[in-house]
This record gives structure tokens, C-alpha cells and sequence, in this order.
């Protein structure tokens, strides 16, 4: 499968399902979970790889219909921006930016939420307000797992307190999506906090399944640099000489802005390292391989998006708590509006696409490079996910051609090498010398 846009409007499409297997070892697979969600009972489970991914593997062959449903849904393998009426209804759209209503810096108005939240807690307020407002019954999310703190779980919050629990950016792996089926059988109106890619999931499958439109009334989403391998919070450990079995903690960020790495122990030691510690070492982020192709790593899938706003050029230890707050659809606007109306959400200013890409400088690199990316990857004969109403090419026209000449090869260079890949999913522990 070669599947990529080749302009706004048009796609080339070649439809040959990809096996769980291909997509994991194209690089394409997040760990989203949602397949394990959709396949028959028993037929995927998600493993933790060696390499500290969450990945599904196929217990049994699965059959085409199956397959063919899991490629439409999988944000591996497929990748739709915002319809284009949504594009056309929208107060603003930018080329990198994707649509947008309103644009604001600000944070939750309850000093505790915005000191425990990852950046201004915006996303732990709204979260609680849709329970506390009964817009929702319930709010799917995810939070440190109670019994291995440092691994993520997915979270159905059904009140305020439940969300708060899982403030907080959770940067290793997280299958958000593990029992998404489950969540919409459950014939209750929710709203997803999540991943840009989660969310492409989950609107992918609103095209087969009608219950996603039906029960799920908003998505918000952080901006998103990419997830990590659970590898990367092993080597935190292994600074500190610490087991993951003797954690009773493992917070990545948060209370303060961006906060401290802080890891406790059932015996009652206490470790910390800065954010700037954590991320020093571009080649040692373990970002997932997905990431690094992602198109839509801003949200534009969103009702609302919300970033980190770092005024002062970078993260120091103690920021003032703010978020950059894209309010992407009319429904999201709604949503804002009431929340600051009843003192939930506090804004600083209005803000504008300008000051967003100079916030936000990777993001839009990222959102330029990704089509020459993906052109090497599909030069090289690798599968790519089929992309369509993101504007790829025109991020791309915005670099010169000898820019994208340079990402295009690289890319086709590293997939020649498999570098763009991964090795087959196993669990851990069945490979000599696994972790
Ligand atoms: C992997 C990752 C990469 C990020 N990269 C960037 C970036 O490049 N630029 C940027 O501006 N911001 C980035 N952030 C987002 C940033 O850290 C803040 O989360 C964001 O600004 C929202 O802040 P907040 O205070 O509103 O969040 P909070 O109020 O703390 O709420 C965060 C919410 O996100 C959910 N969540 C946390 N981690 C995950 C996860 N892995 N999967 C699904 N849901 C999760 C939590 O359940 C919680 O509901 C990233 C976050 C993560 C987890
Ligand atoms: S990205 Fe999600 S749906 Fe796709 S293969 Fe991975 S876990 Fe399954
Ligand atoms: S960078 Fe993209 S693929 Fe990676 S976790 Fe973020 S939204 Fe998902």
C-alpha cells in the first residue's frame, strides 16, 4: 500500500489491506489500541515490546473483513484533517494551522488545577466542567497506572475528581483506544481527551460506525510532539538506580509549569530531574517512529486543541502556567465560551497564528517536512498512510525545493536502511536479554 495526497483535494490510492504485523513494522503503529477494540473478542492483544511500545499483535490469522476494517480505522494507515466545510465555515484557516475559531493563551481559573495540569491544567478544567455542566456523562482520558505508576492506562472519568487524577502529560506509551467499543457500548454521551492521533482513530471509525457521532459530543486534544518509548522512562530509572517495581510515582511533568520529572518509592525516597534534564538530548527522546511522519500532530481533528505557551522562549523550571488554547470547530467555541463565562477557564490575551508558529517553531517544521517525508518513504516502496485534507503538499511548497529534495532522500535513504521501521511486536521477556 502507497497511499498519500498529492493535492488538497486529490489522493492516490492503492487499497491492499496491510496485515497488524506490516503496520507495525512499516513504523506506521501507534499503540492506539483501537484494533484490539474492533477485532472479535481475543483475536488482538496489546503487548509491551522490548523496545517500550504498546503494540497489538494477532493471537489468530484475521479475516479480510476484519483486516479491511482495521485499515480504515487505524491512524497508521489512514489520516483525515477537519472536512472541508469545516475548513470553509471556519473564523480562520491557516496552511499550517488548519482551522481555526478562536486562538487565546490561558489556563484553568482554579489555582490548583492550573499548578497540578501539565502546562495551565486547560484540559483538566474542561474536562471537568463537561461532567460538572452534564454535557457529558463521562470523559475518556488516561492517567498513571495506581499499580505500575509508570506506565499509562486509559481512564473513564465520571466525575471531577476522577479527571484531576489524570492531569498530567504522560509521554511514554498510552492505547488510549484498548476498549473503545466497550466505551461506546455503553450508550452514554462522553468526550475524549487525547493524542491528535487518537482522535484521527476515533473519527476515522465515526465513517463505519455511527455510535461515535452519536455518543461522542467533544474531542480535545493536546498538541502533540510525539510519545515516547517506555525505554526512555527506564534510563530515568537506571540514573537513579531505581526498579519500576519499587515506584510509587512516576510523574512526567506538572504541578508548575512545566515542572519536575518526580519519581517516589513505596519506601518513601524521592528523585527529581528538570524538564530540560528529561528532553536534554535530542538523539536519546526515543520519540515512536509514527511520530516522525505525523501530519497531524497540532490537533486539527480537534474540537479544541490546547499547547504549551512557553513566553520566555523555552521551559525553565517554573514558568507561569499558560496554555496556547486553539478553539478548532464551532462546537469547541461553544464549549470555550461557557467555560470561561463560568469562571473555569482563564484567558490572558488573545493570540494569533504569528505568535502560535514562533511557540510552536517545531511543530510547524514538522507540518513542512512531512510530505517529502512520506514521497522518500513511498520512493523507497514502503507503505505510507493514505493522508488527505491536510494540506501536506502546501506546507511542503512553503520550504524551497532544495529543502525538500534534502527530506525526501534522507527519508528514502533511512527506509532503504530500515531505519523508518520496527522489528515484528513480541512481549517482553520472550527474547533473550528483554528487559
Ligand atoms: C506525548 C506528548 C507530547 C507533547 N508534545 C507537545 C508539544 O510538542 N508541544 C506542546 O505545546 N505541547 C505538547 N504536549 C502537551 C503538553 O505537555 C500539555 O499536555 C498541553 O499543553 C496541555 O496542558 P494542560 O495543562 O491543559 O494539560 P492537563 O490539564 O495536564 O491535561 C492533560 C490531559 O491529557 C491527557 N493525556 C496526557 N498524556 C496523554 C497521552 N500520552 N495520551 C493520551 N492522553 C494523554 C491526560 O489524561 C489529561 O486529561 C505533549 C504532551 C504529551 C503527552
Ligand atoms: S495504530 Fe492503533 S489501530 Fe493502528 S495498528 Fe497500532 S494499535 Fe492498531
Ligand atoms: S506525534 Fe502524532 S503520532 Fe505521535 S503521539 Fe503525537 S499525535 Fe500521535
Amino acid at each position: 500500500m502507497g497511499l498519500i495526497e498529492t493535492s488538497h483535494s486529490q489522493a492516490t490510492v492503492l487499497t491492499d489491506s496491510l496485515s497488524l504485523g506490516e503496520i507495525v513494522e512499516n513504523g506506521l503503529c501507534i499503540g492506539c489500541g483501537l484494533c484490539r477494540s474492533i477485532a472479535d473478542s481475543g483475536d488482538v492483544e496489546m503487548v509491551m515490546t522490548p523496545e517500550g511500545r504498546e503494540r497489538p499483535v494477532a493471537l489468530r490469522a484475521l479475516d479480510k473483513p476484519i483486516l479491511a476494517r482495521i485499515n480504515a480505522v487505524c491512524p497508521g494507515t489512514r489520516i483525515a484533517g477537519p472536512p472541508p466545510a469545516q475548513m470553509n465555515d471556519a473564523t480562520l484557516t491557516d496552511t499550517i494551522w488548519g482551522p481555526v475559531e478562536r486562538l487565546v493563551l490561558g489556563s484553568a481559573a482554579d489555582p490548583t488545577v492550573r499548578f497540578i495540569g501539565s502546562g495551565g491544567g486547560t484540559l483538566t478544567a474542561l474536562g471537568q466542567f463537561l461532567l460538572t455542566s452534564g454535557r457529558v456523562k463521562f470523559v475518556l482520558h488516561v492517567a498513571a497506572s495506581l499499580s505500575m505508576p509508570m506506565r499509562t492506562e486509559r481512564r473513564l472519568s465520571f466525575d471531577a475528581a476522577s479527571v484531576f487524577e489524570g492531569a498530567g502529560s504522560r509521554y511514554g506509551p498510552a492505547a488510549t483506544l484498548v476498549d473503545f467499543n466497550d466505551v461506546l457500548d455503553r450508550d452514554e454521551p462522553f468526550a475524549l481527551i487525547a493524542k491528535p492521533c487518537d482522535i484521527t482513530a476515533v473519527r476515522n471509525l465515526a465513517r463505519l460506525d455511527p455510535r461515535v457521532d452519536e455518543h461522542m459530543r467533544y474531542a480535545l486534544a493536546f498538541v502533540c510532539g510525539g510519545a515516547s518509548d517506555l525505554t526512555k522512562s527506564e534510563q530515568v530509572l537506571q540514573r537513579f538506580g531505581l526498579r519500576e517495581d519499587e515506584l510509587s510515582l512516576f510523574r512526567y511533568r506538572g504541578h508548575g509549569n512545566p515542572g519536575l520529572n518526580r519519581i517516589e518509592t513505596k519506601d518513601g525516597r524521592a528523585f527529581e530531574i528538570s524538564y530540560r534534564q528529561l528532553w536534554e538530548d535530542e538523539d536519546k527522546w526515543m520519540i515512536q517512529p509514527r511520530c516522525k511522519i505525523c501530519p497531524d500532530a497540532i490537533g486539527q481533528v480537534a474540537d479544541i486543541a490546547v499547547s504549551d505557551a512557553w513566553l520566555n522562549g523555552g521551559p525553565a523550571v517554573e514558568d507561569e502556567p499558560l496554555n496556547g488554547i486553539i478553539v478548532r470547530t464551532k462546537r469547541g467555541r461553544e464549549l470555550f465560551e461557557a467555560a470561561v463565562e463560568a469562571g473555569v477557564l482563564q484567558i490572558k490575551r488573545e493570540s494569533d497564528i504569528a505568535e502560535m508558529s514562533e511557540l510552536q517553531s517545531h511543530q510547524v517544521r514538522k507540518r513542512r517536512a512531512v510530505w517529502a517525508r512520506l514521497t522518500g518513504m513511498v520512493i523507497a516502496g514502503k507503505p505510507v498512510p493514505f493522508v488527505r485534507e491536510l494540506a501536506l503538499r502546501d506546507c511542503a511548497a512553503q520550504n524551497s525545493p532544495a529543502d525538500n529534495l534534502a527530506g525526501g532522500r534522507g527519508a528514502r535513504d533511512r527506509a532503504h536502511r530500515g531505519r523508518l521501521g520496527e522489528p515484528p511486536a513480541v512481549p517482553r521477556g520472550t527474547v533473550l536479554g528483554d528487559p
